[in-house]
């Protein structure tokens, strides 16, 4: 198997280095990796992205001959708010040859919210609000995927992560029925793949990105492009839940799964 969404150290909130990395990734059993650094547009200034990406494709460069064959380690990165400064976003993608870019949305510009939802107290926002906000949230990502060019789309209902997990607010997601098969539709029309994050399991939210219905939605819809994406910062979750999540994938019908390989798509065996 490989994850194709771990973070390192320069990424503003990881420290991981390249070997911790590398050496537990072994330690699964996991054939490859992508370490996807943070390029949250937004926030390109404070985190010092361009030094932080091309730190990050040093480290690669630098690990790559050691791990040889034991591990392929891939070149990624996770673009988030790309249309919001689209010239940020360009220029970094432009400065490096990446293996595999994700696409995120982090953060929505909604009434008073300004900041990422991961830092954002929803525990007495009213439930209106709440709901608005994720429709905000789909809308922004279909256009996302409607505009810019990417390769896997991450952590599909996040925010749940923090309203559902982190403050209980007991969101039935499948209210955005609609809205969600608007964005499987779109990333089947473009060749994007769909990544299962298992950043949720074994902890508050204890729940996959996205869950298991809308995995369900995806296969009906004729989806087959699948990636395993740990979203690690920190080496023990490196892999994390992948036997379940594969057996999960499995029993749904997805046989295969994706690896990128300088933007080029290959598809192996479950
Ligand atoms: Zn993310
Ligand atoms: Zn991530």
């Amino acid at each position: 198997m490989f994850d194709l969404h771990i973070h390192s150290k320069n990424s503003h909130d990881s420290k991981q280095t390249l070997d911790e990395i590398c050496e537990n990734a072994i330690a699964r059993g996991l054939s490859g990796v992508a370490v996807c650094d943070h390029a949250d547009t937004w926030f390109f200034d404070k985190d010092r992205t361009y030094d932080m990406i091309a730190n990050c494709m040093n480290d690669i460069d630098a690990v790559r001959e050691k791990y040889g064959e034991r591990l392929e380690i891939l070149k990624g990165v996770e673009m988030a708010e790309y249309l919001d400064y689209p010239e940020r976003a360009e220029r970094l993608l432009q400065a490096h040859d990446f293996d595999v870019i994700l696409g995120s949305v982090h953060s929505i510009l909604y009434e008073d919210i300004t900041d990422a939802y991961s830092r954002i107290d929803f525990s007495a926002m009213p439930m209106e609000k709440i709901f608005e906000f994720l429709g905000e949230y789909f809308g922004k990502m279909a256009e996302m995927v409607e505009k810019t060019d990417f390769d896997i789309l991450t952590h599909l209902t996040c925010p749940l992560r923090y309203i559902n997990g982190k403050y209980k607010r007991n969101v039935d997601i499948l209210y955005f029925k609609k809205e969600i098969g608007e964005v499987l539709s779109l990333i089947q029309q473009k060749g994007i793949a769909l990544e299962l994050n298992t950043s949720g399991i074994g902890n508050a939210y204890g729940d996959y990105m996205p869950h298991e219905t809308i995995l369900r939605m995806y296969k009906d819809m004729g989806g087959k492009l699948i990636t395993l994406g740990s979203d690690a910062h920190m080496p023990q979750y490196i892999g994390n839940g992948f036997k379940d999540a594969k057996e999960l994938l499995r029993g749904i019908g997805f046989h295969e799964y994706c690896v990128f390989r300088q933007r080029k798509m290959s598809l192996y065996q479950f």
